[in-house]
């Protein structure tokens, strides 16, 4: 794969290079260590195209690490579409799939050394007890009674617990480091939670699981990763990577660096609440492509490319960004399918207009580019006949001043074709127009007309040859720049209502044989893409990608 769009220098890229030139890393091993709990979203894309970035700049490996330490909310349907999200966007991870459960035994070997250096204990205190003895920010936490237990009797316990003796909350294995850190992490954290629950890669064996923080660090250790980066909620959890590699006999060393979550504006990038949107059926599956998932970003039409392209866009930094204008996303992918999407034209609101000039047998056809700047791709075939479809919107039976379209006694020029003019039209019962009709002027193919302008260019249809499709207009799922800014509100309330706009359309024949995810600009009209999934079963749906107006290069400009 190119790695042109994931190559931009940023304070990580920096930091390692320094580090592959002073000679202190030979290689240079990162991971992308996603809990199988959700679907991947463009949060992980972004650490994605850093971690796997940074393994192609500095010519090392990038694994892929489940990191499924919680039976209870992980699914191997998760697992799955992971993956196939991750090289859909273009890149391979080293070696096998790992998992954090690969390395279940080991973890646990070397609990019982934490145990047996008197550095881990088994606690009985109940959950609350446990959060009400770990003291406050202000406060220092107290030790729990079971602190003092013998090697002997912690190491008996916790085998006893791994076995299954015990219920859920009844017991947990704890680091003994300092209840009195001002760190609230190195107050005695958990390593280990009793849970009668069945994993989706070890079955029964466990019936207990480690701790995120105690399951991490040590899997970077043991797959030899060099640079551990992770988002900056994990700054405070530092301390205590480092002291379970200190003190843990772990064959390499890691290092954990931080940086910037992504927030998007007009979206979420919360697992948890993207699991609700789907599981109250609020949009359809994971891969609605209103979501910012990757797979619902596919379905709606964004390539590969243009995600990475937004992600070196919105770089990496140490600070936290803030808010990402979505309308950046929208230029990555307006700017790719500019170049790259052929052309269609489509009428998303059809209005008739028969040309009385026009015999009914009549036909022509024209050979028109695929793409007007791009010879290598296909020509299309626009027949051209009595009737045809333009959209209602291009019409005005009382138009403004400057309205260059069609009105009645004016003309304009059918895209790739005659100019026509408005003579008559014809209402339905209730009021309605119901038809134009209209005529052409013939000497005005490929030429200007004689002796007057004419400004305006519509996209046609031919009626005879027109395809039915249907057309899914997409808009921002909230209406709110910051749909969970307000802890104690519900989400749900910013909800735009006319998200998906759904209209029957008609379009160019070159539509019919559109592929599943084949994406065209609907001339004048924006970037669609054939659904996935309506054309594997031979239905013609097309989803907006994205408009043509691009306000954030206006807003560029501007600035
Ligand atoms: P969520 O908060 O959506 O549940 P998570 O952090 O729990 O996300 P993981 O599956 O644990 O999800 O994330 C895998 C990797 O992706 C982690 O290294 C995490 O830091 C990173 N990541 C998750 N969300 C973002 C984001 N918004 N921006 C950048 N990186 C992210
Ligand atoms: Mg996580």
């Amino acid at each position: 794969m190119s790695n042109e769009s994931t190559s931009a220098p940023n304070f990580i890229r920096n930091q390692i290079r320094d580090e592959v030139e002073a000679g202190r890393v030979d290689t240079v091993v990162t991971r992308f260590p996603p809990e199988p709990n959700g679907f991947l979203h463009i949060g992980h894309a972004k650490s994605i195209c850093l971690n796997f970035g940074v393994a192609e700049q500095f010519d090392g490996a990038c694994h892929l690490r489940f990191d499924d330490t919680n039976p209870a909310k992980e699914e191997q349907a998760y697992i799955d579409a992971i993956k196939e999200d991750v090289s859909w966007l273009g890149f391979q991870w080293s070696g096998g799939v790992r998992y954090a459960s690969d390395y279940f035994d080991q973890l646990y070997a070397w609990a019982q050394h934490l145990v047996r250096e008197d550095k881990a204990y088994v606690d009985d205190l109940s959950p609350d007890e446990i959060r009400e003895y770990r003291g406050t920010l202000t406060e220092p936490g107290r030790p729990s009674p079971y602190r003092d237990r013998s090697a002997d009797e912690n190491l008996d316990l916790l085998e006893r617990m791994r076995a299954g003796e015990f219920a859920e909350g009844e017991k947990v294995l704890r680091a003994k480091i300092d209840m009195a850190s001002p760190n609230i992490n190195l107050r005695d954290p958990i390593l280990y939670r009793i849970r009668h629950a069945r994993h989706h890669q070890t079955g029964d064996k466990w019936k207990i699981y480690p701790s995120y923080d105690f399951a991490h660090g040590q899997s970077d250790a043991i797959e030899g990763v060099t640079h551990s980066l992770c988002t900056l909620e994990f700054e405070d959890h530092r301390p205590l990577y480092e002291w379970f590699i200190e003190n843990l006999p772990v064959p390499s060393t890691p290092r954990q660096i931080e940086f910037a979550r992504l927030n998007l504006n007009y979206t979420l990038t919360s697992k948890r609440k993207l699991k609700l949107l789907v599981e109250e059926e609020i949009v359809d599956g994971w891969d609605d492509p209103r979501l910012p998932t990757i797979s619902g970003m596919r379905r709606r039409g964004y390539t590969p490319t243009s995600i990475r392209k937004f992600c070196e866009m919105i770089g990496v930094t140490r600070a936290d960004g803030g808010l990402v204008d979505i309308a950046m996303l929208y230029h990555a992918i307006r700017t790719d399918l500019e170049d790259n999407a052929p052309r269609a034209m489509c009428v998303l609101n059809p209005l008739k207009v028969v040309l009385t000039n026009v015999e009914a047998s009549h036909e022509e056809v024209y050979e028109v580019p695929g793409h007007p700047a791009r010879d290598d791709m296909e020509t299309r075939r626009l027949p051209f006949t009595r009737e045809l479809w333009i959209d209602r919107d291009d019409f005005m039976e009382e138009p403004p001043k400057k309205f260059f379209r069609l009105a009645p006694g004016q003309e304009v020029r059918l895209r790739n074709s005659y100019v026509i003019r408005c003579d008559e039209v014809i209402k339905d019962d209730a009021g309605e127009v119901a038809e134009l009709r209209c005529s052409v002027d013939f000497d005005t193919l490929g030429k200007n007309p004689e002796g007057r302008k004419v400004k305006g260019v519509i996209h046609w249809v031919s009626a005879a040859h027109g395809v039915p499709v249907e057309v899914r207009l997409y808009d921002n799922l909230f209406t709110v720049e910051q749909p969970d800014k307000d802890r104690d509100a519900d989400f749900l309330e910013h909800l735009n209502h006319e998200s998906l706009v759904t209209v029957q359309g008609i379009g160019e024949p070159s539509l019919a044989t559109a592929k599943p995810e084949e994406r065209f600009q609907f001339e004048r009209v924006g970037y669609f893409c054939a659904d996935r999934h309506a054309s594997r079963e031979g239905r013609l749906v097309f989803n907006r990608t994205v408009g043509l107006k691009d306000s954030w290069a206006k807003i560029q400009k501007k600035g």
